[in-house]
């Protein structure tokens, strides 16, 4: 091996460099040393790398936490993996003990970090994780449909919330990347009637080739009219994957019915009318990256269940990553996909 390798750095203030830097080793015992094969980009990298940052990373970090590679070296007490094992990685690093951690919470844990945002990630050609972050995957899955992997825990931990019935009505506010995987589950969990809501014609496209019923521009049509008009009495379970349409999706909602909020945005303050909520008998639920969900989101990429390649658009090179981010910005793309 080399002694440097080149890698993706966040470097504070919206600026993400391409450099070369030292070969990652293991230092701990219950370590494993990866080779990357693919890593994704995130909606996530994107707002870190937004001036001034609307999401925080440690500056000098390696970015990626969607990121899938081979064991190359373990640790002397990793029993559970050895070399060669194809991998993804939970970057969510928990520390077992605290009362989240206690009362199997760990995605509410007091002293998580995560891999690619506060400590080194996937936008480079090696990686050390914890094993306890590592998942196996088949190597029978390409590394660019093992990346969904994280995105797509963090939607069945949402999905599990919702338990969708066959036949039920469903609304999902945003297509983007995890709009898209809503959208996705939802048709093979038998919703009948999955109305999504996006401006964006490019990302409508691919909603609708994700099983949407109907598609509707909310700045150009009236979203509350159709959904009562196909539903009669509102959605049975509404998605926010924007993170600031509560006051909307209040609106959408059947009586009963269930609200979950998923998209995250610290600036949004719904004004709402509470007593809808109370009369209603509305379930509204939040729903914060993955819970234990990591292995059924591998089965469901394993088992080609979701057709996840058409949501791959665009393919870079590391040495191209800045194009990829571009595209990312435009929002022009679904699933972005680096190699190193
Ligand atoms: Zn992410
Ligand atoms: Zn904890």
């Amino acid at each position: 091996m080399k002694e440097k390798m080149l890698a993706a750095v966040f470097e504070g203030e919206g600026r993400l460099n391409l450099k070369k830097v030292p070969l990652p080793r293991i230092k701990r015992g219950d370590e494993v040393l990866l080779e990357v094969e693919a890593a994704s980009i995130c909606g996530t990298d994107v707002h870190i790398l937004e001036v001034p940052p609307g999401h925080p990373a440690t500056p000098g970090v390696v970015l990626s936490h969607e990121y899938t590679g081979k064991v190359l070296e373990i640790g002397k007490e990793v029993t559970q993996f050895k070399i060669n094992d194809r991998v993804i990685i939970d970057p969510n690093i928990t520390c077992g003990s605290c009362p989240y951690c206690q009362r199997a919470m760990p995605n509410m844990c007091e002293n998580v970090t995560t891999l690619g945002i506060f400590i080194d990630g996937g936008f480079a050609k090696y990686n050390v994780a914890p094993a306890k972050a590592l998942h196996r995957i088949s190597s029978q899955v390409s590394a660019e449909l093992a990346v969904f992997a994280e995105p797509l825990s963090c939607v069945v931990n949402g999905t599990r919330k919702l338990k969708v019935q066959p036949g039920e009505s469903v609304v999902v506010l945003g297509a983007g990347p995890i709009g898209l995987l809503f959208t996705r589950l939802f048709k093979v969990s038998g919703a009948s009637e999955i109305i999504v809501s996006e401006v964006s014609p490019y990302r409508k496209e691919f909603a609708r080739r994700s099983g949407a019923t109907r598609l509707v521009d909310p700045g150009r049509e009236d979203l509350c009219g159709i959904v009562k008009d196909k539903t009669r009495i509102g959605a049975d379970v509404v998605v926010d994957a924007v993170g600031d349409l509560f006051q909307d999706a209040l609106k959408l909602t059947r009586r009963g019915g269930k609200i979950l909020l998923f998209g995250q945005n610290e600036k949004a303050k719904a004004q709402i009318s509470q007593n809808i909520i109370t009369r209603c008998e509305l379930d509204i639920m939040g729903t914060y990256i993955a819970r234990f969900t990591f292995p059924p989101a591998i089965q469901i990429i394993e088992s080609g269940l979701l057709n996840l390649q058409e949501l791959v658009t665009h393919r870079f090179p590391l040495e191209e990553i800045h194009k990829g981010i571009q595209v990312m910005k435009k929002g022009e793309a679904i699933k972005v996909v680096i190699t190193p």
